[in-house]
């Protein structure tokens, strides 16, 4: 079928689907509607969001979002699971060859569920198993109150090393609100501060110190590649399993981007991702394991997860198989070459970057240089148009809540075609943004880290000359519902 086909397929399969469901709720067609006019017109700079294929969108409005498939492939705890059976290989099988991993679980949800699927496995890969085999158990069904009371205790009390938030790390990664920071004894390695890089010295020596059972890599908000050869090293010196979250940058590791030492899967024990970030899929997790730990991880229902969301595996499906494509891998390349196309543009035009670049798809601006706070900025750069989302730079005066930090990340705009020139202009549009816009005062005059003002006109001078740009590099292109 030719590309023209496919584009007037999808336009009669969306305006067809978008009157089924306004004869029930118009106002959620309508919503449904008027988010597609607002992620075309505008510039979307998040660097954890993307622009899933049609097939991939429409792979997840069917009726496999109506079965229950607790368990696993060939072993369900409800009738009927054969077709969510050829789904679920699927997905784990395309995901396997992808990714050149042993293992592949595709049920978790969301990044957050596959990291609790991880560290369960790893509880119970290292914890759980050896006291069963000390206690001389079969399985957790042979213990007395008093067993579960020791068990739960020892499960309690082990430790976990990741990076910290304001270094880039995820809440996931043992940050003390977040569950990761409650289940485990916790402490976290940050970067160098003058430099804004990982230290690898500095972490191997904290976790000498600490002897983490689980080292955790990978990152929300880092502008760099990692050496996971050398976090591997650090895992092995101390006894503990690396885990590596790759929920950012799993389309560069698909994409080829990243090979040797900076793919984490043939350096780590279980890598954790999402599947809707650089790798352009569905909403949703997935966790790849070496053998060593996929009994455990597989285990993932009924230890952490209840019934799969089969809709979304089969999506994921339909994803990875896009990303075996020769198509992906040169996408993939034109995300790193894009970031780096941003961030030159951006340090050209005065702004400060967290490590002064990047070399992954995401790029840290300190808004500090600009008088703002991450709120601020945030606020006016929406205001002309221009999406991304604030984040803490490492040491934040401002906290997590208002921050110093505009994260922006290229894999979005990227599908939409943009390169060097777009990424460029859309850095001098930032620019343009954050320069013409002030720091205000709260009601009693005293200086305000959220409210500000954005100098005339700059709002519609910047959409227009976005709009010229987004006109050349239409979203879902042939797509129509009008
Ligand atoms: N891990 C990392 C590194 C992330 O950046 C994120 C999300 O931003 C997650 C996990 C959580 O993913 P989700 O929002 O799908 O739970």
């Amino acid at each position: 079928m030719t590309a023209p086909d496919l584009a007037s397929l999808t336009s009669s399969a969306y305006q067809q689907a978008l009157e089924v469901i306004a004869s029930v709720e118009p106002r959620i067609a309508e919503a449904t509607r008027q988010e597609l006019a607002d992620q075309r017109g505008s510039l979307k700079l998040i660097a954890s969001e993307n622009y899933a294929s049609p097939a991939v969108l429409l792979t997840m409005g069917t009726w496999f979002s109506d079965k229950y498939a607790e368990g696993t492939v060939g072993h369900r705890f409800y009738a009927g699971c054969q077709n969510v059976d050829t789904v679920e290989a699927l997905a784990a099988e395309h995901a396997r060859e992808l990714f050149g991993a042993e293992y592949a679980y595709a049920q978790p949800h969301s990044g957050i569920d596959a990291n609790l699927v991880a560290f369960w496995s790893i509880l119970a890969h290292r914890v759980e198993g050896p006291w069963l085999a000390n206690a001389e158990k079969k399985n957790v069904n042979d213990l007395t109150e008093a067993d579960w009371e020791s068990l739960r205790r020892e499960l309690g009390n082990q430790r976990l090393l990741g990076m910290s938030l304001d270094a880039g790390g995820h809440l996931t990664h043992g940050f003390r609100p977040n569950i990761s920071g409650k289940m485990f004894h916790q402490q976290q390695y940050g970067t160098d501060p003058e430099t804004g890089l990982l230290d690898y010295d500095a972490v191997a020596a904290k976790a000498r110190e600490f002897k983490p059972l689980v080292l955790v890599a990978g990152y929300s908000a880092y502008p760099r590649r990692v050496n996971f050869a050398k976090m591997r090293e650090i895992a092995d010196e101390v006894g503990a399993t690396l885990m590596v979250d790759m929920a950012h940058f799993a389309g560069l590791v698909a994409g080829k981007v990243f090979t040797g030492d900076e793919d984490p899967v043939p350096h780590a024990h279980i890598v954790t991702t999402t599947t809707h970030k650089s790798l352009r899929g569905p909403r949703g997790g997935m966790v790849l394991a070496t053998e060593e730990y996929a009994p455990s991880v597989d285990r993932g229902c009924p230890m952490v997860l209840g019934g799969p969301l089969s809709h979304v595996m089969a999506a994921k499906a339909v994803a990875f198989a896009e990303a075996r494509r020769p198509e992906f891998g040169t996408y993939a390349q034109a995300v790193a070459d894009n970031a780096q196309s941003l961030a030159g543009g951006l340090l050209s035009r005065g702004a400060k970057l967290v490590t002064g670049g990047t070399d992954n798809h995401l790029v840290l601006i300190d808004v500090s240089s600009f008088g703002l706070t991450g709120r601020q900025a945030e606020s006016a750069l929406l205001d002309a148009g221009i999406v991304t989302n604030r984040n803490s730079v490492p040491a934040d005066p401002n906290g997590a809540w208002y921050t110093s930090g505009i994260r922006i990340g290229t894999p979005a705009l990227t599908t939409r075609g943009f390169g060097h020139d777009e990424f460029d202009r859309t850095a001098d549009l930032i620019v343009e943004v954050l320069r013409n816009t002030e720091p205000g005062t709260t009601k009693a005059g005293t200086p305000s880290q959220a409210s500000y003002r954005l100098a005339d006109g700059v709002a519609d001078k910047v959409k227009d000359a976005s709009a010229e740009m987004l006109d050349k590099h239409p979203l879902y292109p042939g797509l129509d519902l009008a």
